[in-house]
């Protein structure tokens, strides 16, 4: 590292702004050791072999009610498959009640590749030699924009940076606002413009200025992932000489956001570190502590798995490895654990994977994704990858077209709607009305507006086609279930038909 950015790295954690949080004995809200007691605790063994307890557990998952570090546990150690198709009803049945049948669409848009960080399982680590990194110019992220928002139709990005100097606060600034800033035309109505609506930013944990700065600039949801919640592995697989060396600081970032004002804020754990039971545990911990101390659990989470990335042997070697079973397992664990927030699952997985996951209540998925820096433009939305200039290498390289058609034929339907965010139903606000379903219903007239948006912009004429017929069956279904303000939503569908672009409840 150079001596620039080892002064940079050296100031990047504050104390201050962590030990507040910490207890009278200097412990945060993650007990390692109880974590694998419960996961081995023979009352817990037993409790998870009593099919009354399991299902009085799950009755309370689909009540919208968080489940206790114990009932987690006991879920965690059930073995009868009975059980387990049960368990993964009650997943699906969540997600339906709580999001109904929509799913959300996003891309992934690397702004920087460069790191002063050395994760042993990232591609991006500093002393991966074999990268060739980069920072894009807004120029270059404005190409982004034309072919993800121009071309492919994304109206929601997460956009990444790596840990760096070079790609800090006044970079993240100036390349959100520009991203929110670039019209383009649209690839099927040239005569019409898009733009970008929401742009999510996983990046690395940032002080509370920081976070300030970046909500003015409006960002979306805020995601850090702990990678694990395991204190000794994080310490194994983070060098205690770099800012991600220091797990508390990762750990309360979260924290930081939220006094940030930023309310929107995803968790996520990345799956292959350690035992992925104890990464759920984790993840359960960390929603009941934001729960409990502000009054908002997180807005998504994620559960990332390991990825092979270029000479970074852990990722194909790690004894931690999940199988695709064990995925499943903690994916559905997960939705009933904490069963309001949404979840994300992403193109790391192959096509055929996810589309046998989707239903276990995932609510988010990126598309046309491509996680090279500056590939969209480069590709102009193609399948391509570049194991050299990336941080692993995707699973699924489908378009959003083949990816929405898909749904579509599944039954669900791709909301592009970012209205929420942009007239306040976030945060506690959105807390409730996830809990009672009524997010569901009152999203699901932006849903069926936003999709005869991008349906007529972008679509393939075979998903349109397909698409039609979702349409067809939310018209009928909101006539009955939202009668007060069907008038006015046929206006707004009919406007947007005609080519009236972005309105919203
Ligand atoms: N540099 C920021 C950070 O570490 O927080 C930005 C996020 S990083 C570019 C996005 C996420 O990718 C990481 O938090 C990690 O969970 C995940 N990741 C890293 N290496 C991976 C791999 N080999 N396979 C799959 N996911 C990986
Ligand atoms: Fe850097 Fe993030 Fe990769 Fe770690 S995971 S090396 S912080 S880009």
């Amino acid at each position: 590292m150079t001596n620039a950015n080892s002064s940079w790295a050296s100031e990047r954690v504050r104390p201050e702004q962590i030990n507040k949080y910490l207890d009278a004995n200097g412990d945060d809200f993650i007990p390692d050791g109880s974590i694998e007691r419960q996961l081995t605790d023979k009352n817990i063994i037993s409790a998870a072999n009593d099919k009354v307890r399991v299902r009085d557990i799950v009755a309370k998952s689909l009540a919208i009610q968080t489940l206790t570090p114990e009932e987690t546990s006991v879920l965690l150690n059930v073995s009868d498959q009975e059980l387990w198709a049960e368990m993964e009803t009650a997943a699906g049945t969540i997600k339906k009640n709580v999001y109904d049948n929509r799913i959300v669409t996003f891309a992934p848009l690397y702004l920087s590749t460069v790191c002063i960080n050395n994760c042993q399982y990232c591609g991006l680590r500093a002393s991966n030699d074999s990268i060739s990194r980069g920072v894009l110019t807004l120029d270059e992220v404005r190409g982004e924009i034309e072919v993800l928002a121009g071309q492919i139709g994304h109206k929601r990005l997460v956009v990444v940076y790596g840990e760096h100097p070079k790609s800090g606060i006044d970079y993240m600034e100036k390349t959100i606002e520009t991203i929110y800033n670039t019209k383009v035309s649209i690839k099927n109505h040239a005569e019409f413009e898009t733009s970008i609506r929401r742009v999510n930013v996983n990046a690395a944990p940032m002080t509370v200025e920081e976070l300030i700065r970046l909500k003015d600039v409006g960002l979306g949801t805020y995601q850090v992932f702990q990678e694990t919640y395991h204190k000794e592995t994080y310490r194994a697989l983070h060098p205690a000489s770099t800012p991600k060396g220091h797990y508390h600081w990762r750990l309360y970032c979260m924290h930081r956001a939220i006094e940030a004002g930023i309310d929107d804020v995803g968790i996520g754990a990345l799956f292959g570190l350690y035992d992925w039971k104890f990464e759920v545990m984790g993840l359960l911990y960390h929603a009941i502590e934001l729960e409990n101390r502000f009054g908002i659990g997180p807005h998504t989470i994620s559960f990332p798995r390991l990825e092979p990335a270029e000479n970074t042997p852990l990722a194909t070697e790690s004894k931690y490895a999940v199988s695709d079973d064990e995925f499943r397992k903690a994916i559905t664990v997960i939705r009933l654990s904490v069963p309001y927030p949404g979840m994300i699952l992403t193109a790391r997985e192959n096509a055929e994977l996810r589309k046998s996951l989707i239903h276990l209540g995932i609510t988010q998925t990126d598309a046309s994704s491509n996680i090279g820096l500056g590939a969209y433009n480069k590709a102009k939305g193609a399948d391509f990858q570049e194991s050299t200039r990336q941080q692993f290498i995707l699973g699924d390289m489908r378009s959003l077209d083949d990816v929405v058609r898909e749904f579509a034929q599944m039954g669900y339907i791709t909301s592009f709607c970012t209205a929420g965010y942009r007239c306040g139903r976030t945060g506690e606000c959105i807390m409730d009305s996830l809990r009672t379903g009524a997010e569901g219903k009152f999203c699901k007239l932006n849903a069926v507006i936003t999709f005869r948006e991008w349906l007529d912009d972008f679509a393939t004429p075979e998903t349109k086609a397909i698409g039609e017929k979702i349409i067809a069956a939310e018209i009928e279904e909101l006539k009955v279930k939202v009668p007060k303000v069907f008038d006015t939503f046929t206006d707004y569908y009919s406007r947007t038909a005609g080519g009236e672009r972005d309105l919203y409840f």
